[in-house]
């Protein structure tokens, strides 16, 4: 139920408010009917004289109680997970490839290995074998990529020093 005064989701049999502490209605004193569902009902007939009469104030008899909804579980939590669960591992295969191919041939396949078998472990529902797996996938992605690009990066420093070298005016000699 909602509280009147501040409008908060009470418990249907709660005394008071949870969040205001006002007093609540027991669900076991007469209560009014859901009439949320109520269509607007004109009970007066059209006055167009209303403005000058303010003794009618324009209340709605009925507070407009949103109706109470079902109490559906949060999702995710325990229902509908066939067993055994598939298991959220990150998904490090198209990283590993990418370093494979970008960085270093030959470090970057146990990382594709390992990335593999983190899907595959984490499709049957091994989170155990899929984290260590994934985790085995990272370190590799990560010297792979670390040495790929200090590889790289020498290859184009002994480049630039070749082409130094070459040069008649260049430094050394
Ligand atoms: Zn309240």
């Amino acid at each position: 139920m909602y509280c009147v005064k501040c409008g908060a989701v009470n418990d249907d049999n709660a005394v008071q408010c949870v969040l205001c502490g006002v007093p609540l209605r027991r669900p076991d004193a007469p209560a009014n009917p859901p009439q949320a569902q109520y269509p607007p009902q004109a009970q007066y007939p059209p006055q167009p004289q209303y403005p000058q009469q303010p003794q009618y104030p324009q209340q709605p008899q009925y507070p407009q109680r949103p109706p109470v909804q079902p109490q559906y579980p949060p999702p995710g939590y325990g229902y509908g997970y066939p067993f055994p669960a598939p298991v959220q591992v990150p998904n490090l295969l198209v990283p590993a490839v990418l370093i494979t191919v970008l960085c270093c041939p030959l470090l970057g396949i146990p990382a594709i290995v390992y990335a593999s078998q983190a899907n595959s472990k984490a499709a049957i529902g091994d989170a155990y074998g899929a984290q260590s797996a994934a985790n085995s996938a990272k370190v590799w992605c990560w010297i792979a990529g670390i040495l790929g690009f200090v590889v790289n990066v020498f290859a184009f420093v002994m480049g630039i020093a070749a082409e130094v070298a070459k040069t008649p005016s260049g430094l050394g000699r």
